[in-house]
């Protein structure tokens, strides 16, 4: 298995420096050249293994023999040891035809943790094996900032910088990533938005002399290992609802920021699992909504919402699904990327728009809706929704038809956003956890949104004392 860049100039590569590399050097991002075809009777074979067994299978396609196996299922066992439930993602049936995939039972309540606990172990494993310094940069709208910081915290030869948008995300989120007393880890809360943290990373891991210079690794999900690692749930989630109805095929509702979730969805579809539809659940920030609709990919203006997790206007992983809509031409996405550099924004044409509505449905969730469907899912089925997931169930609701059997993935714990919560009022107990972190003191520095300024700290942080590789 080698990967390709979306933009075509990037030499074939193996797993392990598709990985080091994150974004891919000339500016695109890192794609599989051929999707692994998983047979029918492969996938029944499939069908009875734990979460664990199907991670070692579904990766090792993509891995191809790069990894030894012992030491792959090694990996895999260490990373979801850590999760609180026996099954790692535990389907839940909410309703008739209607389920959750809770993916929040990691270390820090968010689904972000199923493929973070995956790659700092990987980052780990790499720095063992190679010696390569890993220098993890990244930007977080709140929860791949704890989850990859609990990811690699405490692991040899790893140090992490995370820029998150002060003020912005809640404040569970905050302590979890703040209150991490460890000289490898630096938070910076940068006096903006995630928009301005992500355009900032990218731009860090474009210049390629810093880059090399600090060996700066990604751990946002344009590292396809993240990808892959959550392509592992909905072949598990399909598995867990066949069990116990016939099903020809299954749709997931998605909640979306990054497009990356949805992306490994559409994976996995690709490489033959039986997904009917992608339900694309946006919030406010309805970039991917408008685009599915009209065909016209454009940021609007941003706004905070009840779901801060998803309150991104430039999803990185578009450009992964671009690839593929444009029959993997790279010259065309190359020149579809300039014109969206250039003009702001990208229009498909008619046929286009066909295949993307075959691909997606799309539903974007206002404010009070999202709240309502929290309120009533509690009323109704004493389930209590966190917003991201509530978003999943609204888009749920309106595009799922009734005949059609529908996963909505649960994407986060929802302590970790009481704020929303307590606008339904309802009154939710803590888990042990989260209820420890208010008493621990917070480690982070505040800083103007400018490369400059970040570029200082990180050089600071990264310089400090060697890390021992042994
Ligand atoms: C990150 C996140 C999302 C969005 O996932 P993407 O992969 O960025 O689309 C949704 N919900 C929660 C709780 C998240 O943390």
């Amino acid at each position: 298995m080698k990967y390709i860049s979306t933009r075509g100039n990037v030499s074939k590569i193996g797993f392990i420096d598709t990985v080091l590399m994150g974004l891919a050097t000339d500016g695109g991002l890192l794609v599989p050249e051929k999707i692994p075809q998983i047979s029918a009777e492969k996938l029944q074979a499939m069908s009875q293994l734990t979460y664990q067994e199907l991670a070692y299978e579904i990766i090792s396609y993509y891995v191809d023999g790069e990894i030894p196996e012992n030491e792959l299922k090694e990996l895999i066992e260490k990373s979801y040891g850590t999760f609180r439930h026996s099954e790692v993602t535990p389907v839940q049936k909410v309703k008739d035809n209607m389920y959750v995939l809770e993916l929040f039972h990691g270390p820090t309540f968010a689904f972000k943790d199923v493929a973070l606990q995956f790659l700092g172990n990987l980052y780990s494993y790499i720095a063992k094996k190679t010696g390569v310094t890993i220098n993890i940069v990244g930007a977080t709208s709140g929860d791949t900032g704890a989850s990859a910081i609990e990811g690699v915290r405490g692991k040899e030869g790893i140090r992490i910088c995370i820029l998150h948008p002060h003020g912005k995300v809640s404040k569970v989120q905050e302590l979890q990533m703040t209150t991490v007393h460890d000289e490898s880890v630096l938070n910076l809360a940068i006096k903006g938005t995630f928009d301005d943290g992500q355009r900032i990373i990218k731009e860090l891991f474009a210049d390629l002399e810093f880059k090399n210079k600090y060996h700066l690794r990604a751990i946002n999900s344009i590292n396809f290992a993240r990808i892959l690692a959550q392509t592992v749930y909905y072949f598990y989630a399909y598995f867990q609802v066949a069990k116990e109805k016939d099903i020809n095929s299954l749709n997931f509702s998605v909640p979306t920021g990054n497009f990356g979730d949805i992306f490994a969805g559409y994976l996995a579809k690709r490489m033959g699992l039986p997904v009917g539809k992608l339900i694309v659940a946006t919030n406010e920030n309805n970039i991917l909504e408008r685009f599915i609709k009209d065909g016209v990919y454009q940021p609007g203006e941003f706004r905070s919402t009840y779901s801060p997790s998803m309150d991104i206007q430039v999803a990185s992983n578009f450009e992964r699904y671009l690839y593929y809509l444009l029959d993997e031409n790279p010259e065309a996405v190359t020149a579809v990327m300039d014109q969206f550099k250039s003009e702001g924004k990208i229009a498909v044409n008619e046929e286009q728009l066909r295949q993307v509505k075959g691909d997606f449905a799309a539903y974007g969730v206002e404010g009070e809706e999202c709240l309502n469907t929290i309120s009533k899912y509690y009323a109704e089925t004493n389930y209590l929704l966190d917003p991201h997931t509530s978003c999943g169930v609204a888009a749920y609701e309106t595009c799922n038809d009734s005949s059609e059997v529908c996963v909505t993935l649960a994407t986060a714990h929802p302590a970790k956003f009481n704020e929303s919560i307590e606008r339904c009022d309802i009154e939710q107990t803590f888990p042990e956890q989260i209820n420890q972190l208010f008493d621990k003191p917070q480690y982070l520095e505040v800083v103007e949104a400018v490369n400059d300024e970040i570029v200082r700290k990180l050089e600071k942080h990264f310089s400090s004392s060697p890390l021992n590789v042994k």
